[in-house]
């Protein structure tokens, strides 16, 4: 995807729908620090009063309630973050799902690389959401509320904790810097492995029957080691990071607080239950920070695969279209058009020819001179890069190879037209010739296609895909002419069916057969992406 198709976009918002328990969980840390911290300084005042020979059943108390509080209270994060994880990950792949689709298969990526983003991708971004996201805001927020409570009992140490700990999220940017490649890269290994993965299924039956089906399987094996090496350079940074904050960090801290507190002591400021509670203050203060660290992994990979979503996400809004209503319904006009693929092909250069309505053209020339190209351009679902393409009012592509969908004959058919009433699927069926076979052997409309239920020939399911395109009821029709070899009467029959629905409607033929030029009004003749007949005169 290039970048400049998703300038001016804002970049999607990924997390609003979990606001709410994200808030929460993050509410949920400070409590739980400020219960702990309250615990601390219960164990202060039980020490002071058992050094001043006072009563310490208050303290005793006290230290239970909280200590019981914190402990209940630690059974909701769990359940927050599987809350953020799930309402993430359920919008996420509702809204690739939708991208997806309305793009269609022309994403200009592999099936498997879009099915790694949506599966893997978006679990990660989950975890991301629900365990590191509140991490990150909580090791954030809580330091905060300690500090306050040690400035309670000290505020010189307060002082010099606060200054200490923003070193923490400068060493931790520090390392990301690092581990932005390294898990850009884990994240796009592991999208290949699935690639290949999905093509190896796809394509079984050719790998088998080319007897290279081993050979992929090694090339799997080989594409799962890089994936585990991979693995291990993003666990060697996180444990590095992991390092770099305990040691370096719990460390100073300890002793920071131990260091003050002995000193305040000693100074007379404070009273040695203080100075224990400040101690134990400093190592609550550690708490929230080394949860960073732990899950830094998941931070890493989530927004990796965050970034990728995105991508795909952003697929969405360049949905082309072609069409254009200040042309008359069924008028096509092409002007100058140039397109090339993502890997730099050339598969069209200034194109340019207009069809009135009405008119029917034949599009002709060698394999490989943009013939296919041009037609998906005319359907909308390429975007030129050069030029223009417009098209007045719908068009609908009757293809070599018409997919049917397993369900109903009735579900098959208003893909093309939602509303359409039984009576309107009954008439595009009888213009097709198939009213007969659907009767008898689906019987009716809600006979199952497919596997289980009706098995339909290559010339019926042409015949169906031709019923549905009528009853798109379209003003253009672009036409993949079949090749293969049918017998006479099976094309005899969707060629009838064809005529009718090239009745009336302007109509773009890819021709493979003289005898399809024959009947056509004009003829634009394609090589190597360029015009050789047809233009304009
Ligand atoms: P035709 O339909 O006339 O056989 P195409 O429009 O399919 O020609 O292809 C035109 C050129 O674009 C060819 O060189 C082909 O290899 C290339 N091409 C087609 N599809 C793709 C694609 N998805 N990615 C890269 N190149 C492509």
């Amino acid at each position: 995807m290039s970048s400049d198709s998703t300038t001016g976009r804002r970049p999607e918002r990924l997390f609003t729908v979990a606001a709410g328990p994200l808030r929460g969980a993050v509410l949920l840390a400070l409590v739980r620090a400020l219960l702990a911290a309250g615990a601390a300084l219960a164990v202060g005042a039980l020490v002071d009063g058992v050094a001043d020979g006072g009563a310490v059943t208050g303290a005793l108390v006290v230290l239970g309630v909280l200590v019981a509080a914190r402990a209940l209270l630690a059974m909701a994060g769990p359940l927050l973050a599987t809350t953020i994880a799930t309402r993430v990950e359920r919008r996420l792949r509702r809204r690739v799902l939708d991208a997806v689709l309305d793009v269609g298969p022309w994403t200009g990526r592999r099936t498997g690389e879009v099915v790694g983003r949506a599966t893997e991708g978006i679990d990660a971004v989950g975890a991301l959401a629900g365990t590191f996201l509140p991490q990150l805001v909580g090791g954030m927020v809580v330091p905060l509320g300690l500090i306050a409570v040690v400035a309670v009992v000290d505020w010189p140490t307060a002082l010099v904790l606060a200054v200490l700990l923003p070193l923490v999220p400068l060493l931790l940017r520090l390392l990301e810097r690092r581990f932005a490649s390294v898990s850009a890269r884990y994240r796009a290994t592991a999208d290949e492995l699935a690639a290949r993965f999905l093509d190896g299924i796809q394509g079984l039956r050719t790998l088998k029957s080319l007897d290279r089906s081993e050979a992929y399987g090694d090339e799997l094996a080989r594409a799962s080691d890089r994936l585990r090496s991979e693995t291990m350079a993003l666990l060697r940074v996180n444990q590095l990071a992991l390092l770099a904050v305990d040691s370096l960090f719990t460390l100073g801290t300890v002793v920071a607080a131990a260091v003050m507190a002995g000193w305040r002591l000693s100074s007379g400021a404070i009273t040695v239950g203080e100075a224990v509670a400040l101690v134990i203050l400093g190592v609550l203060l550690i708490e929230p920070l080394t949860g960073i660290g732990r899950f830094f992994y998941v931070g890493a990979i989530g927004r990796a695969a965050a970034a990728q979503v995105r991508e795909l996400l952003a697929l969405e809004s360049s949905d082309p279209g072609a069409d254009d209503p200040s042309l008359p319904p069924g008028a096509v006009r092409v002007r100058s058009v140039g397109y090339a693929y993502d890997d730099g092909t050339e598969a069209l250069s200034d194109v340019s020819f207009e069809v009135a309505p009405g008119e029917r053209v034949a599009l002709v020339g060698p394999s490989g001179a943009g013939k296919t190209t041009l037609a998906h351009l005319l359907l909308g679902l390429l975007e030129p890069a050069r030029g223009s393409v417009g098209v007045g009012g719908r068009s609908v592509l009757v293809s070599q190879r018409p997919f049917l969908f397993h369900g109903t004959v009735a579900e098959n058919l208003r893909l093309a037209d939602p509303d359409a009433s039984d009576d309107d699927l009954w008439a595009v069926l009888r213009a097709a010739d198939l009213a007969a076979v659907v009767e008898a052997r689906a019987g009716g409309l809600d006979g199952q296609i497919g596997e289980r239920g009706l098995q339909l020939s290559g010339g019926e399911a042409q015949r169906l895909a031709i019923a549905r395109a009528l009853l798109a009821d379209a003003d253009v029709v672009v036409l993949d002419e079949p090749t293969s070899n049918v017998d006479l009467e099976t094309e005899a029959r969707i060629r009838q069916a064809l005529d009718r629905l090239m009745e009336g409607r302007t109509v773009v033929v890819i021709a493979h057969r003289r005898s399809t030029i024959a009947g056509m009004d004009r003829v634009v003749a394609l090589e190597g992406g360029r015009m050789t007949a047809g233009g304009p005169t």
